[in-house]
């Protein structure tokens, strides 16, 4: 007999079942601040944000939203929510006049932080908050990291960067540009100076394709191009330019290529679309934009007529074998299909390494096999005390909410290093709702789209895309959410066994089971031990009840068991939790 596995709920299956909120890195409540928009209120909203990922103003623009693609709307009914332009709707509507936030009582402790991109930014923002005096020391003559010399302005408008890096400021941040560590400023000098240092330099070592010709004039990688055009650095781009990868870099050294006057542009691409490791949106926006995409093709040669500079790149089409670890189908070159396309400059976007070279041998630091400084996963914390790293520093590249996670944590660590004060969770709490609030056409509302710039107006770099969500459409797509943080709660000493509950959900959530049935772990035999003084086995054996119980996955909490329910068994409760990390004042 197949048997139903049911689970007591625990204070993680509730995190489990928000499935955006768990999916997020530093754990966005999400369906909060949805809550919040919906009824307006954008300065709950913003308020909510700023306590869980710092910079709602610029991840509600860029951020690769891991909580969209566990957002239960989209994975039951259709699209999912869009929880990133929301964030950039509460950053763009709260209205208050902030108060300015205030630090904790100043302690006597100094930190110093390795570059001031999001990673180290973040770390900066939860230790000055917790009283320490921070320095960053940044080696452009700008803060930011790739947020001002990566993502392009028309993804990423520079007063949006400059908005969020002044909050950090404010609260007495010293960030100091055009200062690298290395030889003159070092490591070694820094530990003297300062009681912990946070590593956050990032990667911005460009990774090369290792093919003939790749050193040639006209070649230029990734994120030095990306970094070039940000700069506002002299540039020869041409009129035919390739791109190789199909990354974030990749589609930015496109798009950036054609608004800095190329004719055409041309992505090659050596899997297929499904692979691609950039949001639809992008793709879509890119497209509009007339840049090709030449799908399972790679470079082989970089060509030139003169020996100095480049003048086209030879290819070879390619076909998909079997998954590589992460996933992705493996592409396997198919002999006999070169070809050659005429280019000016060949942008190689392929991916990018940290610079590990700063850090001098004495200190002892522990470097693994990958050329990547060795650090402990979960606190940070490098092999030497005080010494801590983290973003892309530590993992090569990965996305802007993860880093921005990596330096909360890591300010936690040095917070526990430097005073030995450890911060416990908050448990969870729940309050009662009244009546459930849903719109009774909220299936049929769909996803909402955000407007763009019409093609035609895309020529400048600074011209920002996407245009956001007006204050009505923000509410309509708030209104799409399922508020999976309000849960139906049970009092099973009220209920009778009617299966009202059973025949009303419109979701056939619930079922109504034989003990024999199901099947579960020790809290469920201890729960059968407590109501019958037998054991699960022994009451299952004599049959001594039914049971009903919930796929909580499949619920759009529209309230209607409440409503059925004769005996008041089935209430409608709000789960709330502080920040998972550090966000109130201390001292
Ligand atoms: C073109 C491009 C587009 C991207 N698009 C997105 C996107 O849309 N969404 C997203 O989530 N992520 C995106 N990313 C990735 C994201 O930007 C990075 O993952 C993130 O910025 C990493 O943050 P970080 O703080 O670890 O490092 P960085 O942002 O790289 O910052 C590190 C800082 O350290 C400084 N530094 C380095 N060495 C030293 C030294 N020796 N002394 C002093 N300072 C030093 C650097 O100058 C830099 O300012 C993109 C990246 C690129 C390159």
């Amino acid at each position: 007999m197949n048997r139903f596995r049911v689970q007591i709920p625990n204070p993680r299956w509730f995190e489990e079942n928000i499935g955006c909120e768990n999916a997020c890195p530093v754990h966005t409540r999400a369906p909060q601040y949805i809550s919040a928009i919906r009824e307006e209120n954008y300065n709950l909203a913003f308020e909510l944000n700023r306590g869980d990922n710092l910079f709602p103003v610029i991840l509600g623009r860029i951020c690769v939203h891991p909580c969209e693609k566990k957002c239960r709307r989209g994975l039951l009914i259709d699209l999912p929510i869009s929880i990133c332009s929301l964030k950039r709707a509460c950053a763009e509507f709260e209205t208050h006049a902030r108060q300015k936030e205030t630090a904790a009582k100043k302690k006597d402790k100094k930190v110093a932080v390795i570059g001031a991109g999001p990673s180290g930014l973040s770390a900066a923002n939860d230790l000055a908050r917790l009283g320490y005096s921070v320095t960053i020391y940044e080696s452009f003559p700008i803060a930011g990291g790739m947020l001002n010399v990566g993502i392009p302005p028309y993804r990423l408008p520079r007063q949006v960067v400059e908005r969020a890096i002044e909050e950090v400021r404010q609260l007495g941040v010293e960030i100091l540009t055009g200062a690298p560590i290395g030889k003159e400023l070092n490591l070694e000098s820094l530990r003297k100076k300062y009681d912990a240092v946070y590593i956050a330099a990032g990667a911005h070592k460009a990774e090369k394709l290792g093919i003939s010709g790749e050193d040639l004039q006209g070649v230029i990688h990734g994120v030095t191009f990306m970094r070039m055009v940000n700069l506002k650095q002299e540039l020869k781009i041409g009129q035919r330019v390739a791109v190789v990868g199909g990354g974030n870099t990749a589609m930015d050294a496109a798009r950036s290529s054609l608004r800095l006057g190329a004719k055409e542009v041309f992505i090659l691409y050596r899997r297929t679309r499904e692979e691609m490791p950039v949001d639809p949106r992008e793709l879509e926006e890119l497209e509009e934009e007339r840049i090709n995409v030449h799908y399972l093709s790679q470079p082989i040669r970089v060509l030139s007529k003169d020996g100095t500079r480049v003048s086209g790149v030879q290819c070879i089409r390619s076909r998909l074998g079997d998954p590589e670890p992460d996933g992705r189908r493996r592409p396997i070159p198919i002999e006999g299909t070169e070809f050659d396309i005429d280019i000016e400059l060949l942008i190689p976007a392929v991916s990018q390494s940290p610079d590990i070279s700063f850090l001098p041998e004495e200190i002892g630091l522990e470097i693994s096999k990958w050329d990547r400084l060795s650090v402990n996963p979960e606190t940070f914390e490098t092999n030497v005390p005080g010494i801590l790293a983290g973003g892309d520093f530590v993992t090569g590249p990965r996305d802007v909410i993860q880093v921005i996670a990596d330096g909360r944590k890591a300010a936690l660590s040095i917070h526990r290093y430097l005073s030995g004060e450890v911060f416990e969770r908050k448990p969870a709490y729940f309050t009662p709702i009244p009546e459930c609030q849903v719109d009774p056409n909220l299936e049929k509302i769909p996803r909402q789209r955000m407007e763009t710039l019409p093609v035609q107006e895309r020529g400048s770099m600074d011209r920002e895309v996407e245009l956001g969500f007006s204050r009505e459409v923000a509410v309509k797509e708030a209104v799409r959410c399922l508020q999976c943080h309000i849960f139906t709660v049970f009092d099973r000493t009220k209920c009778i066994l009617c299966g009202g509950c059973v025949d009303i959900c419109p979701k056939s959530c619930f079922r109504m089971a034989r003990l024999d049935e199901i099947e579960g772990d020790e809290k469920l035999s201890k729960l059968v031990q407590s109501l019958y003084k037998v054991s699960l086995e022994e009451a299952q054996k004599l049959n001594v009840a039914s049971v009903i119980f919930k796929d909580e996955s499949r619920c759009i909490q529209c309230g209607l068991c409440v409503k059925r329910c004769p005996t008041g068994t089935i209430a409608m409760e709000e789960y709330h939790r502080e920040s998972t990390l550090y966000r109130g004042e201390q001292g």
